[in-house]
């Protein structure tokens, strides 16, 4: 079996224990006779199971007592929606900083169901940076204020938070959970779809301070509010049982490896690696500003449509897989998330060394 290094954006690699793991309890999940996808969401071996994936989830992230941990479905973007219609209900005003597609989407969202306004933006630089904000940019009576601390598509990750005062907080961090170390208790919302980092797709994990609930629009979907999801433990109805399982999985494999702050440290060698290759190269060339470079996705150019083409022909033949950058950047795009190996780094870049000497 030749398993192929996977440098996709989402649904992404996992890690090979975990499938390993999976594979081997699919027919007989801890002798119970069933598989998890076949069993009651109500079972005692299921609720256990969501149980242990809350639990590992504050244990690995350090979650405060005073916060719920959501499992939802729907993906990150219907958050979009959920969120302006749980929080925007004070002075039904919210201020976003603009830091790619995904945060421009949000914003147009909510903008559906109040005052949405932009603070900052990097759109003129086609997202390379991350937009410097003070306190005083933010309206003080905002309900919130959001942002995408990572930014798939474009490699960018903010360095601090924004300096927000009072405000809540909400961030989008679908493409670095667990990645790295981060302070829960600076934001009101905490949130990420799981098919970048945690789990396969179908999985929403929502944190949020308990203070935040409660206030929903009438309008809100039943769905989607985050109160009724709090108050049946994420069981209002049938929950995405499986993908919860395999992030249960996942969440002990991170453990596995020293928690966080282990994981961390390995995600910087390998950023470092890409990082440090493509600052020296002739060839490649890194699209971000140094200091704003996310640890998860690296875009990469050649400053040549043909050759970038070419590249990703070639690296996808030798197992170099999913390397085509977004279709609104071009270039390259290397996904290097938690279940990435440091040899699968070490390889891609000896490979881009021989592409270039072949090709200048
Ligand atoms: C992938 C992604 C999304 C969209 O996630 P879906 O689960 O497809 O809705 C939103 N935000 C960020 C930062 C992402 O990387």
């Amino acid at each position: 079996m030749a398993r192929v290094y996977n440098f996709s954006a989402g649904p992404s690699m996992l890690p090979e224990e975990v499938l390993k793991k999976a594979a081997a309890e699919m027919l007989d999940y801890e002798g119970c006779g069933q598989s998890v996808m076949e069993m009651s969401h109500r079972s005692k071996t299921f609720d256990k199971i969501i149980k242990d994936a809350e639990q590992l989830f504050r244990e690995l992230m350090n979650i405060p007592d005073n916060y719920k941990v959501l499992f939802l479905q729907g993906g990150a973007s219907t958050q979009f929606a959920a969120i302006p219609m749980n929080f925007m209900n004070k002075n039904k005003k919210a201020d976003f900083i603009i830091t790619g597609q995904w945060a421009k989407k949000a914003y147009q969202e909510a903008a559906k169901y109040g005052a949405a306004r932009a603070v900052a933006s990097s759109a003129d630089k086609t997202f390379s940076y991350i937009p410097k904000t003070t306190a005083a940019d933010f309206d003080k009576d905002a309900d919130y204020v959001y942002i995408c601390m990572n930014n798939t598509i474009y490699g960018t990750k903010f360095p601090e938070l924004p300096e927000v005062g009072d405000i809540p907080l909400i961030a989008d961090i679908s493409s670095m959970f667990l990645s790295e170390p981060v302070d829960v208790s600076k934001f009101a919302v905490i949130y990420g779809g799981a098919q970048k980092n945690i789990a396969p797709a179908g999985l929403t994990v929502v944190i949020i301070r308990e203070d935040m609930l409660g206030n929903a629009m009438d309008i809100t979907p039943t769905m989607l509010n985050y109160q009724v999801m709090a108050d049946n433990d994420s069981l209002y109805n049938t929950p995405p049982c499986y993908t919860i399982y395999m992030c249960k999985l996942v969440l002990e494999w991170i453990k596995a490896q020293g928690g966080v702050e282990a994981v961390y440290a390995t995600n910087i060698k390998k950023a470092d690696i890409l990082y440090n290759y493509l600052d020296s190269s002739s060839m490649f060339s890194s699209t971000v500003a140094k200091e704003d470079r996310s640890l998860m996705n690296v875009p990469f150019v050649t400053g040549n449509d043909e050759l970038d083409a070419k590249f990703v022909k070639e690296a996808t033949a030798a197992g170099f897989v999913n390397l085509k950058g977004h279709r609104s950047v071009g270039g390259m795009r290397a996904s290097i998330y938690n279940a990435m190996p440091v040899e699968g780094v070490e390889k891609l870049v000896e490979f881009m060394k021989e592409f270039e000497k072949a090709n200048s």
